[in-house]
């Protein structure tokens, strides 16, 4: 969580401009806020890093999805392809959009291959909802090649890899709309917040009107603006989006820092016989918020994750039995369990969600173990930490050996 390593006195000075003044909403006000626009201030600071047109900051992550799902025009009805393994907001955002989410084999990039899009489409996909895992990066030549070729819309979910790219354009703006989370756990924090963008106007200007009951945001008196589509309340409060900003400000000290640390463990253990690494289709656009480790197998991978926390080494995530990252702990999604009757209920699915087969998938992350890199390690903690690391994977590909 680097982000929260590194909050400190910038936080605290952006938040109390916003108190001075009291206006807490990010919209008008002008004559009492003195110039203080700190929800502006954070999407400026997210244009910096990422190279975007448009930013528009939101309040969470995930309505950061549904506004790059709706500014991209996909809604009711419409085939979302989608991961089984990412934060389980990217598929509720499609379900809540009226969209039918189809799920596709990811690889060892962690994300949606293009073999495994390809093989999900059907004469209903509309969209591709790419999601960029574990601070990495997608393959998006070959992506890219499988969106064109079938015609499809590509909306991004970079809410875990904000400060990630390939060959120089970061993600997110692949597609037509993308967007980035800031909440508690993200390379940087509003405490509660997301980020939307793109480089297209017209979905620009979409977004801002969804994400705030359609209002324009044209001229400076808020009861009478225009609102030319309906939308709903996703906005960021000042206080969140000052916070966001002082640590956005931040991100670029956070990658150099994640990145020595990273690569330093990946040096030190590249050569510890059973183990690798995800692929990084472009390792120097890595955001390096994880050290993702690959086991021969998932039965290899369990008895590392023992191991570890035999010898007490803490820090790391073993997705293929986290409630919230893997699609086999989704039971209530495979069942379309809600509080209430929605569109996806009521349409044709192209799968059973409950006998899905998603071999590579299972394979893939059966066999991940991903360490959150701290910014704020020493030298010798990352390498200690290497030595642990090496030592447990040691002792299980013995055990495996002469078992
Ligand atoms: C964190 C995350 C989200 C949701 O973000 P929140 O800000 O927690 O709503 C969405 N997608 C992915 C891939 C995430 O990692």
């Amino acid at each position: 969580m680097p982000g929260t390593e590194l909050f400190g006195a910038e936080e605290k000075k952006e938040i109390s401009d916003v108190l001075e003044t009291g206006i807490l909403f990010r919209f008008n006000h002008e004559a009492q806020r003195n110039n203080i626009w700190k929800a502006r201030d954070f999407e400026a600071e997210v244009k910096k890093i990422t190279g975007a047109r448009f930013a528009h900051a939101v309040s969470s992550g995930s309505t950061a999805v549904s506004c790059a799902l709706a500014a991209a025009g996909v809604g009711a009805g419409d085939e979302v392809i989608v991961p089984p393994f990412t934060y389980i907001a990217s598929v509720e955002a499609v379900i809540f959009a009226g969209g039918i989410p189809v799920f596709a084999e990811i690889d060892e990039t962690l994300c949606l291959s293009a073999k495994g899009i390809e093989k999900a489409i059907t004469p209903k996909t509309k969209a591709v909802l790419l999601v960029h895992m574990c601070g990495q990066m997608a393959d998006m030549p070959s992506i890219l090649d499988v969106i064109k070729r079938h015609n499809l819309v590509l909306v991004e979910d970079a809410g875990q890899a904000f400060g990630a790219s390939y060959k120089g354009t970061s993600v997110g703006l692949f597609g037509k709309t993308g967007c980035y989370s800031f909440d508690f756990f993200k390379i940087a924090t509003a405490g509660e917040g997301g980020v939307f963008v793109t480089n297209d106007e017209t979905c620009y200007r979409h977004a801002d009107s969804y994400s705030d009951h359609g209002h324009d945001h044209v001229g400076n008196v808020r009861g009478m603006e225009q609102h030319p589509i309906l939308g709903f309340n996703y906005r960021i409060s000042e206080l969140h989006a000052a916070i966001g900003a002082a640590q956005t400000r931040k991100v670029p000290k956070i990658l150099a820092a994640n990145r020595k640390n990273k690569t330093i463990l990946m040096n030190l253990l590249k050569d510890v016989p059973g183990l690798s690494f995800a692929n990084l289709p472009d390792p120097a656009g890595d955001s390096s918020t994880f050290l993702n480790l690959m086991l021969p197998d998932t039965e290899s991978a369990k008895r590392t994750v023992d191991a570890f926390n035999a010898a007490g080494i803490g820090g790391f995530n073993y997705w293929y039995i986290n409630m919230y990252h893997f699609i086999n702990q989704w039971g209530h999604l495979k069942d379309l369990k809600a509080a209430a009757p929605l569109p996806v209920h009521h349409y044709d699915k192209p799968q059973d969600y409950n006998n899905l087969q998603l071999p590579k998938s299972q394979e893939v992350v059966g066999r991940l173990i991903s360490f959150g890199i701290r910014c704020t390690w020493t030298e010798d903690e990352v390498k200690s930490l290497a030595g642990k690391i090496r030592t447990a994977v040691e002792k299980v590909t013995a055990e495996k050996t002469y078992a």
